[in-house]
């Protein structure tokens, strides 16, 4: 499987030279006016590579704002050729890559919940044989690399030369910080497998909240992704889908201003590329250590109260040698160094006798 890989070999056709490729619109197309008011403010700023517009929407839930359908493709193509930006939106299925086709869309990118099916996919990609579009593939909703390359490798099986990857994060649970969870690994895994496959990240999808956008945005940027999609709206709080995450076009461009792009890639060698890589996985990592540890204190709380209800002491010296022999010993399996493990755990004990000892105090007052 690995070997016929290797056999694939992308392009950067998709990307027109830019880098930052940067497509932002509305989540949906909701009326010509929006969609052209959106148009002219992004041109404006002199540095989108395309207007999107979600046409089709693929709801989660019946009943939710379902896309304005074809009417909205000339909307969308009327407002880029106004403005003279190419145009991208969502395509679900074949019928709606024979009428994107037909008004005249320049770029299509397959949805989340599209990604996730391979017959959907296929259909797709059998569909455009012979048409030389380029083609954004997001990440399948839940978390399948095999999945997202596979759909990537259908469209190239049928032709298509100009494909991108569109990382928007995973269904995956993360407390309540992402709506979809970055995993910044999977991309990078991606990237190492197909150092050539152009990968731009959805901040909007994987927030799904406007405060994110500029952390998650720099992020991706760290990363050496080749660009971002981020959606904006003249008046997000009354969009009809995605209000939550949706900027308006000025917050965009201030989003935008104030990226730091810390190296030129022209300019810059392979390790400096590498090191800012790890460190993001560094970052992430010391996140989940720090969302582990609060669980753990959580738990010494509840064992703190419970103590206290049977009048038992604070301090278990059983325990304590348990925990101290277990731990070590799971170090020494893993190669860590045993003194290094103790130390840790000797503070996080301290931590717990003392957040325990508090709390017998607190309650006995
Ligand atoms: C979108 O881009 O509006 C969208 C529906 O995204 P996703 O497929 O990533 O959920
Ligand atoms: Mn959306």
């Amino acid at each position: 499987m690995k070997e016929e890989r290797k056999t694939i070999t992308f392009t950067r056709d998709i990307l027109k030279g830019q880098k930052p490729f940067i497509i932002s619109g509305p989540c949906s197309a909701e009326s010509p006016e929006q969609v052209l008011e959106v148009a002219k403010a992004l041109s404006k700023m002199g540095s989108i590579s395309a207007l999107r517009a979600g046409i089709w929407k693929p709801r989660t839930r019946p009943n939710s704002f379902e896309g304005v359908g074809e009417i909205g493709l000339k909307w969308l193509v009327d407002a880029g050729k106004e403005v003279n930006l190419p145009v991208a939106t969502e395509v679900a299925k074949p019928e709606h890559v024979e009428l994107a086709l037909k008004a005249g869309v320049d770029i299509l990118w397959i949805g989340a919940r599209t990604t996730v099916n391979p017959f959907s996919v296929q259909e797709i990609a059998d569909s455009l044989r012979g048409v030389d579009i380029p083609v954004w593939v997001k990440n399948p909703i839940h978390l399948d690399l095999e999945l997202w390359i596979g759909a990537l490798e259908r469209f190239y099986n049928s032709g298509i030369n100009q494909l991108g990857a569109i990382h928007r994060g995973f269904a995956i649970g993360n407390g309540n910080k992402y709506r979809n969870n970055p995993l910044w690994e999977i991309p990078i895994e991606l990237k190492r497998l197909f150092p050539d496959l152009p990968i731009i990240s959805d901040p909007s999808h994987i927030g799904g909240k406007r405060e994110l956008i500029k952390l998650l945005s720099q992020r991706a940027i760290d990363l050496n992704m080749d660009g971002l999609m981020i959606e904006v709206h003249p008046d997000p709080d009354n969009a009809l889908s995605d209000i939550r995450q949706q900027i308006t076009p000025s917050e965009l461009q201030k989003v935008l201003s104030q990226l730091i792009y810390k190296r030129d890639a022209s300019s810059n060698s392979d390790f400096l590329h590498l090191l800012t890589d790890l460190r993001t996985e560094i970052d992430e990592l010391d996140e989940e250590l720090l969302h582990l540890l609060k669980k753990r204190l959580l738990i010494v709380d509840k064992i703190g109260d419970f103590k206290q209800e049977n009048d038992v002491t604070v301090f278990q010296l059983d325990r304590w040698i348990e925990i101290l022999n277990s731990r070590s010993g799971l170090a020494k399996e893993l190669g860590i160094s045993e003194s290094f493990v103790i130390e840790v755990f000797k503070s996080i004990h301290q931590e717990s006798i003392r957040l325990q000892s508090n709390f017998k105090q607190k309650k006995s007052k």
